[in-house]
């Protein structure tokens, strides 16, 4: 589910006392990480600070929700994503291992603006092997919180990489930046991919060339 679709979705119901809206929280499995007071706070200043006034009725709630959104936003910097991959299989497997298209969504920290798009992770194994849906894991443990693309697609990498042992690991990451599209230099539809390639994945052609076949296929 779009993570800011639901967080509006959780705004939209909290109206009621504190208690309620754990219980709602409790719910979701989510406990608020972030502080919430001092979001709030900040907030309400950026209103007034751009000429608005925070206590009109379409605003009167504003801060607090932010508040909720942010703790779902960047939830994942308090939690490790390695531990996604700390549950493997030994299986003797050759073959390029690949999950496709895994979509996510992150707050770039230059702007405090959304980028979303899809990652693409495929692995060499040596031995190790985990559940796919694993991957989507630790591709959204890594997003939610404030990145830049560049530096998502290695640490992706690394994690994989050191976790699992693997003899090559890949990364390839597509996203559109909104600090781009609707400010700046205004490029809407522009994509930017950041790719990271470890062991046979970088040092053999032919390897990396059959995992862009698989990535992009007939895409291309
Ligand atoms: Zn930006």
């Amino acid at each position: 589910m779009n993570p800011v679709t639901q967080a509006d979705i959780l705004a939209s119901q909290s109206v009621g006392s504190l208690e309620d809206e754990q219980a709602e929280v409790g719910q979701t499995h989510r406990v608020f990480r972030v502080d919430r007071q001092r979001i709030e706070r900040a907030v309400r200043e950026i209103l007034i600070a751009i000429g608005e006034d925070p206590d009109r009725e379409g605003l009167r709630d504003t801060p607090a929700r932010v508040a909720r959104m942010y703790d779902e936003l960047f939830g994942g910097l308090h939690e490790d994503p390695r531990v996604h991959l700390r549950k493997f299989f030994t299986e003797k497997c050759d073959e390029v291992i690949l999950v496709r298209d895994i979509s996510f969504n992150s707050m770039c920290e230059h702007h405090m603006m959304p980028f979303m798009g899809k990652a693409h992770v495929a692995y060499l194994p040596r031995e190790r092997v985990v559940g796919l849906s694993k991957l989507a894991r630790v591709v959204e443990a890594v997003a939610r919180r404030p990145q830049v693309q560049e530096r998502m697609t290695e640490q992706i990498a690394d994690i994989l990489e050191e976790e699992l042992g693997a003899k090559g690991v890949a990364v390839v990451i597509e996203a559109v930046h909104t600090c781009m599209t609707i400010r700046g230099v205004r490029k809407p539809g522009s994509l930017c991919v950041t790719s990271a390639m470890r062991g046979c994945f970088r040092n053999r052609p032919s390897t990396r060339a059959e995992l862009m076949t698989l990535i992009y296929g007939d895409r291309r």
